[in-house]
């Protein structure tokens, strides 16, 4: 755990944070501000800074399962979701613990600003 860091600290129970379900590797819980109906944040237990560090392929993918399962659990899976991961300055990252952005329950533009 990289002490200063939000999602660790949110991870590690000393942040309070709205969870939508945890596994053995990933933790799914509610963006405090969210910009869609349904927006769920989805982080490895693990810290790694952003989608360039992560090496572990694994982990990726069981990143991406568990953003479709946040998904699931918001009944999203019919009318469909976006899955952003913001990687730097240039996307706008702004905690730099990995994190992938589901996001639904509205028609959501595109291209994204
Ligand atoms: P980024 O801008 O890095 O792609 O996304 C970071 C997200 O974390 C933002 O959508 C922001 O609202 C969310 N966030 C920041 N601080 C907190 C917090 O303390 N708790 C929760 N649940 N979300 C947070
Ligand atoms: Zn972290």
């Amino acid at each position: 755990m990289a002490e200063s860091c939000l999602f660790c600290r949110i991870v590690g129970g000393e942040i309070p944070a709205e969870e939508v379900f945890r596994t053995e590797d990933v933790l799914a819980f509610r963006d405090i501000s969210p910009v869609a109906p349904v927006h769920v944040l989805v982080v490895p237990l693990v810290h790694h800074d952003s989608l360039s560090q992560l090496e572990d392929a694994e982990l990726a993918g069981k990143l991406l399962l568990a953003a479709v399962e946040a998904a699931r659990c918001e009944n999203l899976l019919e009318t469909g979701y976006r899955v952003v991961l913001n990687t730097g300055r240039d996307a706008g990252q702004s905690v730099g613990h990995i994190h992938a952005h589901v996001l639904g329950g509205r028609a959501l533009e595109w291209p994204p600003g």
